[in-house]
């Protein structure tokens, strides 16, 4: 079968500075371990022969297909709060784009597929842990409407990749709007290449928001897109009790899509602090962070593009300071109003916010589950009979028993017309529970079972929907009293 992928390299027609051209690497033994065929129906390519050992080759990094102009792309990044001013894609390769059944340009990017010019002293290579987990909790991102790259296939290479121990090697195929970061900006601007920025937002500006090209200053407009769409995204972290673990400015794309997954994972028990990310030992990444945290990437952004806001420094400083004053207010209502969803509150109360924080405060109090308490608040608006049950998932159950009660006389006071519903799709009911990836990634990683993530994986698919008959997924785990540690390696 030849297979043709519609490839139209974009970024790869960027000056050399931009990026390094890849030879294709050597894999022992290529192997197709999942495809998502569902994402290459939406990219247009077909599945079948997607699953052929020709495409496991070229998910591998061993060969390319017709049209892909490989590269590595260059950033920077501040790197928990330092500077640095070349990082690079050190164990990723842009294949090329393509443009989807849905007319949406998209990379396509091997991740951990062999050395580049940016490994310095990385092998460039993933093991088979972290790639099962970015395929899982990325397309769980995706199916809770997230935005964030996509997981499209997950290949063994055959190889031995040397960590703590020896692992299996892997490779993810993943796909994204774009890969631009706020670092991709900071690589040039830290070299004082002013052109290159210029042509760097010229060319995210055609890519992802063309409505500010026509704006009387294009660049200052891009930082108000870029800071709009991370105020949203931010929010919707916060939302579903997502902690990024790592939000580098090298890990924070331009086109508001959640991406890099490696520390990440989803709170349990509500605690505003939590941290799971081994090396973020002054918890600068904490769950509620977050937000300042895309603020900080945000100014970081703004600095990379004054010279293309005003010639005259103190007046660009000034003009980008009112476009990021709008992210926090962006950020605030997006929040509020997911917020309102997760309460089926129908209509803007000034009390709204407050009642939010009481409930989250009474949670971290009684140490309750953030993802169960919220769907079971869906079912006690449609039965308040429902309340004394959520109540049991916290130490103590008076105080929310109280706050309960002020809460359905709110509700009392608005129609019902379909909130339940509402709810039911504002509170997902299955989120990748940090117990549930380690099995999985255990199961993999040691006995090569895929069972396992195939059926996590389908639960996640439809997060919002009661799936009796996967009840114990959506069940967190019982306390161990040990804090949940991840880490960064792939
Ligand atoms: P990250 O922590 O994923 O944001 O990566 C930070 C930097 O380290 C990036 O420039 C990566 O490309 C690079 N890097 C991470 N892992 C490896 C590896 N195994 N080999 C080479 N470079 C790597
Ligand atoms: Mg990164």
């Amino acid at each position: 079968m030849t297979i043709h992928i519609p490839f139209d390299n974009s970024y790869a027609r960027l000056p050399g500075s931009f990026h390094a051209r890849i030879e294709p690497s050597a894999a022992s033994a290529p192997r197709l371990l999942k495809l998502n065929r569902a994402l290459a129906e939406t990219l247009g390519l077909d599945p079948a022969a997607l699953e052929t050992q020709e495409a496991a080759r070229w998910f591998a990094g061993s060969g390319f297909p017709e049209g892909a102009e490989p590269i590595a792309l260059a950033y920077a990044g501040h790197q928990f709060g330092n500077f640095v001013p070349q990082l690079g894609d050190g164990r990723a390769v842009l294949l090329g784009e393509i443009v989807g059944r849905d007319g949406q340009r998209r990379d396509i990017q091997l991740k951990g597929s062999g050395p580049t010019p940016f490994s310095r002293g990385g092998d460039g290579r993933a093991a088979l842990g972290p790639v099962v987990r970015e395929y899982l909790v990325s397309e769980a991102m995706a199916a809770l409407g997230v935005p964030s790259t996509r997981a499209l296939a997950m290949v063994a290479t055959g190889d031995q990749v040397w960590r703590d121990t020896v692992l299996p090697g892997a490779v993810l195929a993943r796909v994204a709007a774009s890969h631009i970061r706020v670092g991709t900006f900071q690589f040039f601007a830290a070299r004082g290449d002013d052109e290159a920025v210029r042509r760097l937002a010229d060319y995210a500006i055609a890519r992802h928001y063309p409505a500010a090209a026509d704006a009387d200053c294009p660049a200052l407009a891009l930082l108000g897109e870029v800071a709009t769409r991370q105020a949203e995204l931010v929010a919707r972290w916060m939302l579903i009790g997502f902690v990024h673990g790592v939000m580098n400015t090298d890990n924070m794309a331009i086109s508001g899509e959640t991406i890099d997954y490696g520390p990440c994972a989803f709170l349990d028990v509500y605690d505003p602090s939590t941290v799971f990310s081994s090396i973020d030992r002054g918890g600068r990444y904490a769950y509620a962070n977050q937000p300042g945290i895309a603020q900080w990437n945000l100014t970081r952004l703004a600095e990379c593009l004054l010279p293309l806001i005003d010639a005259d420094e103190a007046r660009a400083i000034e003009r980008a300071k009112v476009v990021l004053a709008g992210y926090a207010e962006t950020f605030q209502q997006a929040y509020l109003a997911g917020m309102r969803r997760k309460l089926g509150l129908m209509t803007a109360g000034d009390g709204d916010l407050q009642m939010a924080q009481d409930l989250l405060g009474i949670m971290a109090d009684g140490k309750a589950d953030f993802t169960l308490t919220f769907r079971g608040l869906g079912a006690a608006a449609a039965d308040p009979a429902a309340i004394a049950s959520v109540a049991q998932g916290f130490a103590d159950p008076a105080p929310f028993m109280l706050w309960a009660e002020g809460w359905l006389r709110r509700l009392g006071e608005e129609a019902e017309m379909g909130r339940a519903e509402a709810m039911r799709t504002a509170n997902p009911a299955f989120i990748p529970r940090n117990a549930q990836v380690e099995a999985v990634i255990a199961a993999a990683v040691e006995n090569g079972d895929f069972a396992p993530f195939e059926t996590l994986a389908s639960v996640l698919a439809r997060p919002y929907e009661d799936q009796p008959e996967n009840d114990a997924y959506a069940i967190p785990p019982a306390s161990s009293g040990e804090a949940y540690r991840t880490f960064c390696g792939t």
